[in-house]
């Protein structure tokens, strides 16, 4: 068995990190590895869109794992301890262990997670655990298969997504979070299944409303389940005890179980944004920076970093675009309900969750 190098790393760290123009500091960095996905989901890639002449990226367009590593570093120099890898979905990039290993080594780094649609989890788990991954995600936003296939455009099953959770744990992950995007009518009828799993594996089971990213999941504000609904739902059947967040800048509000088994959580972009905290940045697949989910456009890394710019101008670059971050889209929707211009966003899969 190799070496969690990343063990020693898996610990916070004070530095000073650069702040925003609102004085949000830099801290989370989220990198999209990939941007094709084997699921087709109605609320990041309907099927309609991302049909099978869609064309993606091409190889020759994808970061390397050593400009992924070079960069991560420069940010980490800025302030960035927390790096999730995302996508797409991650474990369709090759070789995925070996950029984890180099990640795992970079000093600064205390805590190295990844989200997964849990397809491939059962064949990589272990590979996954041993190559230093800290924390894994895994999304799930049922355990009804046929919901299931309506929600990911009928591409898996419940059953692989649980075999490789059960794989995970078995490698020796521990506090496994699980995702749930729930939606009115779709699958907010068969949420406490989700509960009662959850508690019962020992994973923490965590509500995501549903959100307007990207231009094409045809999103609405009736569609999205608030959280105080799916809390108060819980509550009468599981009640609750809200905990206080773990570090600045979390954006679920926590609860324990009453009964002490477990905990859980509720990320309610769209009823409760956290704009005023938010310490993420996002590097898609092509080397762009962004610094929101909802942004229209990013700054290009990938062409200065292959034209031969030195670490100091790529950081000046870098820090220049934190300096003048303003974004707060969610604050900005939940103030003015309906927004009145409608501009091109990024896709979810291109920088992911
Ligand atoms: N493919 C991986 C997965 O699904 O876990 C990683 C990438 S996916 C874009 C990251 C997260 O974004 C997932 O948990 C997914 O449920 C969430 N997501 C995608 N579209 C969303 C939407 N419209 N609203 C809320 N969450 C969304
Ligand atoms: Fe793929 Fe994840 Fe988007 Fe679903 S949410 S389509 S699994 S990238
Ligand atoms: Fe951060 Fe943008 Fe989301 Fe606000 S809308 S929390 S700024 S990513």
């Amino acid at each position: 068995m190799s070496l969690r190098v990343s063990d020693q790393n898996c610990e916070p760290r004070h530095i000073s990190p650069l702040r925003d123009s609102f004085q949000r500091p830099m801290q989370d960095l989220r990198i999209s590895v990939i941007d094709r996905c084997n699921f087709r989901c109605t609320y990041c890639m309907p099927e309609e869109n991302y049909g099978e002449h869609y064309s993606f990226l091409s190889k020759n367009d994808w970061l390397t794992f050593g400009e992924i590593v070079r960069l991560t570093k420069l940010f980490v120099q800025l302030g960035v301890s927390k790096v999730r890898l995302t996508g797409g979905e991650p474990l369709l990039r090759p070789n995925l262990n070996q950029l984890i290993q180099h990640l795992g080594q970079l000093a600064g780094i205390h805590d190295l997670a990844l989200t997964t649609n849990g397809a491939f989890l059962s064949g990589q788990a272990k590979e996954l655990f041993e190559s230093g991954l800290c924390r894994l995600t895994v999304s799930l936003d049922t355990l009804d298969e046929e919901i299931f296939q309506r929600m990911n455009g009928a591409r898996g099953t419940v059953q692989h997504v649980l075999d490789g959770i059960t794989k995970a744990t078995s490698a020796g992950f521990r506090n496994i979070k699980i995702n749930a995007v729930i939606q009115k009518n779709v699958n907010d009828g068969k949420l406490i299944d989700l509960v009662t799993y959850a508690r019962q594996a020992g994973h923490i089971l965590r509500f995501i409303e549903y959100m307007d990213v990207g231009n094409c999941n045809h999103w609405k504000s009736t569609a999205v389940v608030p959280s105080k609904t799916i809390l108060d739902l819980i509550s009468s059947r599981y009640p609750l005890i809200p905990i206080k967040p773990n570090y600045y800048g979390e954006v679920a509000e926590r609860y324990h179980f009453q009964d002490g088994q477990g905990e859980i959580g509720f990320i309610s972009s769209v009823s409760q944004p956290f704009c005023g905290t938010c310490t993420r940045l996002r590097l898609s697949t092509d080397g762009k920076l962004y610094t929101c989910l909802f942004a229209t456009s990013g700054t290009d890394l990938r062409t200065p970093l292959r034209d031969g710019a030195t670490d100091t101008e790529l950081i000046d670059i870098i820090a220049k675009v934190w300096h003048k971050r303003n974004d707060k889209y969610s604050e900005n929707r939940y103030l003015f309900q309906a927004l009145t211009s409608k501009p091109t966003k990024i896709e979810m899969y291109q920088i992911g969750g």
